[in-house]
């Protein structure tokens, strides 16, 4: 590892990371001391009183309001982030359509990072198109240029560090300075470096959202996702997330929280893994390229060892021109890398992707065919032998 920059701010107590994720979030002696917060399901929440009922004068009201499980979980991001608050939905993608819902209105105007995760894309592009908001995709390497695209209306700007797919590092410090001066609030999806490694907030953001479905549950078995706030917007993100009814599944948020507890050990093993896989196949005679912010040749490596802690297991990488018959001969054989969208889990996946098709503020230029790699927990050595086998089912294609 290249890295060895102490990993997060000091928090309560003024203790390490590893050892905040062992002890944040709910308290045991709430719950008879057992270790974790028990599971609470429920919609109806009794109140002792008439009186009590009509002041709404207790902690838990309603089961979509929030439980111990999901406090437990909010009050863990919003230390982590280092935030004033935070609220969960359902999964990632909603955590992003609230967090625009929080701050556009008609009339008003967004700024996207081009390298903006897609279907957060989809979002501008039907719902808040719909809704009489305007957008403008921006280079994810735009840094203070940002300044230039901000108009009278504007009302965000959304990043996304490293871009989806192609995994450009964005000067967020740059962007936040220049939105501050005009006084437009600032977004990042922090879901690749989850806040072990970035703590957009710190960098200038306004808004951080992570897809807990990724590294938080670290199992590929929940969908949640998180919107931390600074004490700014808080209270406009809890009133559009509570109008709009959002609350995660009980076990969902139970699985996220367990997977804090390991997270740090888990994003090492995947940078580690990742990192290594990333440098094999960069010598491969097969791949032109390889993109991950943790290399060197990465055009934003300065930025990344500035503004992270470490990287997490996703990269791209892009081959030598070559036939789709020859990738799909590659992928279908793949015994160890599964085929499928997100990542975050414990295994290797690996999926093809072609940005050409929706970027508007830049173009993409690949090589030949790019695929992007989540490395899990196996065994880099078996992992690299099942890639060395679909290198040789692609070159015998061609
Ligand atoms: C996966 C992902 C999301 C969406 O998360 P879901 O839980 O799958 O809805 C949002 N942003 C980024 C960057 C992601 O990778």
């Amino acid at each position: 590892m290249s890295k060895s920059k102490e990993s997060g701010k000091a928090g309560a107590g003024g203790h390490k990371i590893e050892t905040r994720l062992a002890h944040l979030g709910g308290n045991p002696f709430d719950s008879h001391g057992f270790v974790n917060p028990p599971l609470y399901r429920g919609s109806t929440i009794l109140y002792p009183s008439m009186e009590a009922f009509s002041a709404h004068s207790q902690e838990y009201t309603y089961g979509r309001r929030g439980t111990p499980t999901i406090r437990a979980l909010e009050n863990a991001v919003t230390e982590l982030e280092g935030g004033a608050h935070t609220v969960l939905t359902s999964s990632g993608l909603s955590a992003c359509g609230i967090s625009l819902l929080s701050v556009v209105s008609a009339g008003g105007h967004v700024l996207v990072t081009d390298a903006v995760y897609q279907p957060a894309r989809k979002i501008c592009e039907g719902i808040l198109k719909r809704l009489g908001v305007e957008i403008t995709y921006f280079d994810p390497l735009i840094a203070d240029g940002i300044a230039e695209l901000i108009q009278d209306n504007t009302q965000l700007v959304y990043t996304e560090s490293p871009g989806s797919q192609t995994f450009e590092i964005q000067d967020l410090p740059a962007i936040a300075r220049a939105a501050r001066a005009r006084d437009v609030p600032v977004l990042a999806d922090n879901t690749w470096a989850t806040p072990i490694y970035c703590n957009p907030l710190a960098l200038g953001a306004d808004l951080v959202v992570n897809a807990g479905t990724k590294y938080f549950s670290g199992h590929s078995d929940a969908n949640l996702g998180s919107i931390t706030a600074t004490k700014a917007l808080a209270k406009q993100l809890r009133q559009t997330h509570g109008d709009l009814g959002q609350c995660p599944g009980p076990e969902d948020t139970q699985l996220c929280l367990r997977g804090l507890r390991t997270i740090s050990l888990r994003l090492e093993r995947h940078w580690r893994s990742a990192l290594e896989m990333a440098d094999w196949l960069a010598g491969r005679p097969e791949v032109a390229r390889v993109i991950h912010p943790a290399r060197e040749d990465h055009p934003q490596h300065d930025l990344w060892k500035r503004d992270f802690r470490g990287a997490s297991g996703l990269f791209s990488i892009i081959l030598k021109d070559c036939s789709h018959k020859a990738v799909a001969a590659m992928l279908d054989g793949l015994t160890l890398f599964g085929m499928g969208a997100s990542w975050g889990g414990y295994e290797s996946l690996v999926i093809p992707f072609d940005p050409t098709p929706y970027r508007t503020a830049t173009q993409w230029k690949g090589e030949g065919p790019a695929l992007r790699f989540h490395i899990g927990l196996e065994n880099t050595e078996d992992l690299k032998a099942d890639l060395d086998a679909g290198f040789k089912r692609l070159r015998a294609i061609g």
